[in-house]
């Protein structure tokens, strides 16, 4: 696709995409009475307009039916986790019993190993990525811990080669297929969220079950911005956050894919709770856990229905729009920015993209490395509305989303570099 650097060219891609009319349904920020150039979806998504009279709607209901509450109205609390079941699970290329809604992703990260990780004295390694998000680091370290043994024994990263940024899926695979016979599990991010790099999924779980072992994946920066098979791929686990690309509030309820043929395993180990068990027999309240069938068998506890009230209104926009609109729209909007920054280069711009720029190896997100002046940069396009993500040493993230970025968006982001390299 060729492009071109001007206001007007930006306005009129605009004018013609087709997903346009998402924008307003969505609050901004406001920065000098006007939309602030929001890139932060990755971390923070915005607000769907629609989130308050979802939440108003279950307060209304509790206030109302009180207890009675859980058997009432369209939605019952009883059942709520299955309103969100179809949606997710086309969000993910799932079947509706691979999916469900709970806890948040740390902890589910947490239940998922309890089930998926079962370290023998032979097998008991995991591989992942270097450079992991943190989160991820703490609970496989300490998972590893749980069962006896050490983190240093037990965990292979796999990180760059030599002076490049980013993983070589050969350099993935040929590590699995070393360790082969010791790894119990491969535990990947889906996108890293340093780099941006999107991982091959559909190859990594292949190899992985090649050599034994089991296959799961961290979508936080996944989910909703790039369209997924995860049963088609074979995929053991994977878990995911709302509220980044999935704009369901700070703090919002996590997604859990588990494979069919896990799901219907009942004797797999698991942490359990009562909402995990037999729907049908929940309320005798006996003795003996049998859990449900699918990944609704992993649920400890009931619902909680205000964060999965506004996931729900999210989740409905995601299904209406589809992943293949978005992920379409988003190809574009960040291809236009790879542009947009490489003619700053040219002008003598130290914007260093990290993140890959083949389209099938990326998201929306872009990392940049800058120079020595970078926090100065991210600074100056603060104070000018321009929301950005800092991560140390020198590197300035940023996600034009498809839901509700523009091209004008992007075109004013590289206007601002502009700005700053003729200051
Ligand atoms: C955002 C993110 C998390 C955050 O975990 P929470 O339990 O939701 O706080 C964890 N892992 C990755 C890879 C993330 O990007």
């Amino acid at each position: 696709m060729t492009f071109e650097n001007s206001l007007s060219y930006a306005q009129g891609l605009d004018q013609i995409d087709p997903l346009r009319s998402l924008r307003v349904q969505f609050y901004f920020p406001q920065h000098n009475g006007r939309n602030a150039y929001y890139f932060c979806g990755n971390s923070l998504g915005l607000q769907p307009k629609g989130i308050k009279a979802a939440l108003d709607y279950e307060l209304e209901h509790w206030k109302t039916h009180a207890v009675e509450g859980h058997f009432r109205g369209e939605m019952p609390w009883m059942y709520y986790h299955k309103f969100l079941l179809n949606q997710s699970a086309n969000l993910v290329g799932a079947k509706p019993e691979e999916v469900v809604v709970m806890n948040t992703l740390t902890v589910n990260l947490h239940l998922m190993m309890v089930s998926f990780y079962r370290p023998t004295k032979e097998r008991f390694k995991i591989i992942m990525e270097g450079g992991a998000f943190p989160s991820d680091q703490y609970a496989i370290e300490s998972q590893i811990r749980f069962h006896g043994f050490l983190p240093e024994d037990a965990i292979i990263e796999v990180s760059p080669r030599e002076g490049e940024e980013n993983l070589r899926t050969e350099d993935i695979l040929s590590t699995i297929e070393k360790h082969g016979e010791e790894t119990a599990l491969v535990l990947f991010g889906g996108v890293n969220y340093y780099t941006g790099q999107f991982f091959d999924l559909e190859k990594i779980t292949k190899k992985g079950h090649e050599v034994g072992a089991k296959v799961g994946f961290d979508l936080a920066h996944t989910a909703g911005n790039l369209p997924l098979q995860l049963h088609d791929w074979n995929v053991d686990f994977a878990v995911w956050c709302s509220y980044k690309y999935l704009n369901s509030a700070p703090g919002g309820p996590s997604g859990v894919f588990v494979h069919e043929r896990h799901g219907d395993n009942r004797d797999l180990p698991r942490f359990a709770g009562w909402w995990g068990h037999d729907e049908e027999h929940r309320f005798l309240m006996k003795k003996g856990f049998v859990p449900m069938k699918g990944a609704a068998g992993w649920q400890l506890s009931n619902v909680q229905i205000l964060s999965c009230a506004a996931h729900k209104v999210s989740l409905d926009m995601f299904e209406e729009v589809g992943m293949p609109a978005l992920r379409e729209k988003s190809l574009k909007l960040t291809g236009y920015l790879i542009y947009l920054i490489e003619k700053l280069n040219e002008k003598g711009g130290n914007f260093n993209i990290i993140t890959p720029k083949t389209p099938e190896d990326r998201g929306a997100q872009l990392s940049i490395l800058t120079g020595d002046d970078g926090k100065a940069l991210f600074d100056y396009l603060t104070e000018n509305g321009v929301i950005t993500d800092w991560r140390e040493p020198n590197v300035i993230r940023l996600a034009p989303v498809p839901m509700y970025n523009n091209f004008e968006d992007v075109w004013w982001f590289a206007e601002f570099l502009n700005r700053w390299l003729d200051k």
